[in-house]
Order: structure tokens, then C-alpha cells, then sequence
């Protein structure tokens, strides 16, 4: 069966049975599980995943896969593959089919895995956690604690939702075609990281602290709230903020005191 691997598309496949069923472990998966994978490539760990699980929604973009898909999935009764472009489907219609709480397993194709990410952070409503293999730098920003470089929107976004942490790192050699860099499995259960008045609030104040990162969060919040310069000074010190302080040294829990204020004075709504 001829399948040339399509760069565009983040095809690096995975292969090793011990490093497939140690991801399915990582994410604590059972034969009461639903899981949905972004990317069946040629179903290695589709299958894995429907040998452990009840059962397994799977999307992948590349219909030349359909022929080595059918062959790999020969016989597995829980399995179903979509293929369209995950990006492209409302997250309503992806949970509908999944009919109930489901964890994400998945070998992310690198060049969408923050909007991926996002996506389950903002929109996602059933998502118990995330299981994501992620090139090695990406996963060092979504476990980065506030005050390094490595902390961003995605960190703390991510917080709202749990702690994210690595559970296993995979170096370059695993993938076929390798890739140039070392990847990393993250884990991130959704078990309400943290507590806040309105999500939408929260998300607002993530991206106004990190929407110009070499200005101030009061300069930040100014612009995105249209605020005076009193109005954005009085609520960062209810906040407790520091004057001149910037977006990447607020801590999540920071960030959910300040977008509890930010609430309270109607702001950030429906974000
Ligand atoms: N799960 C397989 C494995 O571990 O060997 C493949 C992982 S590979 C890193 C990522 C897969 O995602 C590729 O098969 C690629 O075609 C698919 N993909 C890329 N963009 C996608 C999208 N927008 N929607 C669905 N699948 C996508």
C-alpha cells in the first residue's frame, strides 16, 4: 500500500507498542473511557486506544489515509474515523457525537496544537482531560510557571481548566518521518483548576495581559477595556498587582482575582 507523508499536515507517525500503550496509561484510560484523538494518521495508537477504551472518535484530514486506516482498524467495532479537518468542525457537533464526558489521546500535528488546545480550554464542555503528545517545547510552555520565559496565554488559559504536567518525555527517534526536535506527552486533567466567577472574564483578562507583552498590564487593560488610567490603577491594586507589573508575572490564581474584578465591573463579558 504506496502513502507519501504530507509535511503540511504534521504527519509524523508513531510506531513502538511500549510507547503507544505508555501514552494510553498517561492518560488513564479504561474500558469505561470515550476518547477523541485529532489525528488518526495510520492508527497506531487508534488502536491501541480502542483495544483499552469503550470507545474512540477519531478525526483525520488526509482521506488517502482511509485504505491504511481500514487495514490497521480491521476489526475493531468501537472505532470511528471522520475524515475532515478538526478545525473545521463546530465543537458543539464533535461533543454531540461523542454523547458524554471524553477525554482528548492524541499525537498532535504540531502546526495546529495550540489553536487545538485552545479550543478545549474556551469551548469544550464534556472534556474530562487531555493526553497530548507535543513537540518538547511547546509542552515546557504549557507547564511553565508565571516569571519565565516559557509562560504565555496557553499556560495560563490552560490553568482555568487544571494543572498541566509532563508525563513522558519522547525523543525524535520514535517518529517516522523524524522530526528535527524531541517531543513530550502532556497531561492535563480537567478537574476545575480554578475557581472563578465567569470563564469568559478570565479569558479576557489572559489576553489583555498578554495582547502586547512589552507593555504593562494597566497600559494593556487601558486599551482593551477603554478605561482611564485611574479606573485601570484602582482595580489592579484591588487585584493586588504591583504597579508596573506585566502579564507574565501573574500566577492563574492571580489572574482569576483579577478577572473576578474585571466581572464585577461588567468587563470581559461574553468573551
Ligand atoms: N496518531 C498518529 C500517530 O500517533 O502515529 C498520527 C499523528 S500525526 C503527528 C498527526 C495526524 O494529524 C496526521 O495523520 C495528520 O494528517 C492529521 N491532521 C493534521 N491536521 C489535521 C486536522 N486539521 N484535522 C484532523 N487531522 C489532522
Amino acid at each position: 500500500m504506496e502513502f507519501h507523508f504530507k509535511k503540511k499536515y504534521g504527519q509524523n507517525f508513531l510506531a513502538d507498542e511500549n510507547l503507544l500503550g505508555a501514552i494510553v496509561r498517561d492518560a488513564g484510560v479504561d474500558e469505561t473511557a470515550t476518547v477523541l484523538e485529532i489525528g488518526a494518521g495510520a492508527g497506531a495508537l487508534t488502536r491501541v486506544l480502542a483495544e483499552r477504551a469503550a470507545c474512540v472518535l477519531s478525526y483525520e484530514i488526509d482521506r488517502e489515509l482511509r485504505p491504511v486506516l481500514e487495514r490497521a482498524l480491521s476489526g475493531c467495532r468501537n472505532v470511528e474515523v471522520l475524515f475532515c479537518d478538526f478545525m473545521r468542525e463546530e465543537m458543539g457537533e464533535v461533543e454531540r457525537a461523542l454523547k458524554g464526558p471524553y477525554r482528548v489521546v492524541a499525537n498532535l500535528p504540531y502546526y495546529i496544537t495550540t489553536p487545538v488546545l485552545m479550543r478545549f480550554c474556551e469551548e469544550a464542555q464534556n472534556c474530562l482531560g487531555l493526553t497530548v503528545m507535543v513537540q518538547e517545547e511547546v509542552a515546557r510552555r504549557l507547564c511553565a510557571r508565571e516569571n519565565t520565559p516559557d509562560y504565555g496565554a496557553i499556560t495560563a488559559a490552560l490553568a482555568l481548566k487544571g494543572r498541566a504536567r509532563i508525563t513522558r518525555r519522547v525523543p525524535r527517534t520514535m517518529f517516522t518521518p523524524r522530526p528535527n526536535v524531541d517531543s513530550a506527552v502532556v497531561t492535563v486533567e480537567f478537574d476545575g483548576g480554578l475557581a472563578v466567577k465567569s470563564a469568559s472574564a478570565y479569558r479576557f483578562a489572559v489576553r489583555t495581559a498578554f495582547s502586547n507583552r512589552r507593555k504593562t498590564l494597566e497600559n494593556n487593560l487601558m486599551s482593551a477595556a477603554g478605561l482611564t488610567r485611574a479606573e485601570a490603577k484602582e482595580i489592579l491594586a484591588q487585584a493586588e498587582i504591583p504597579e508596573g507589573a506585566r502579564g507574565e508575572t501573574l500566577s492563574p490564581a492571580t489572574f482569576a482575582r483579577f478577572s473576578d474584578l474585571l466581572f464585577d465591573r461588567g468587563i470581559g463579558k461574553g468573551n
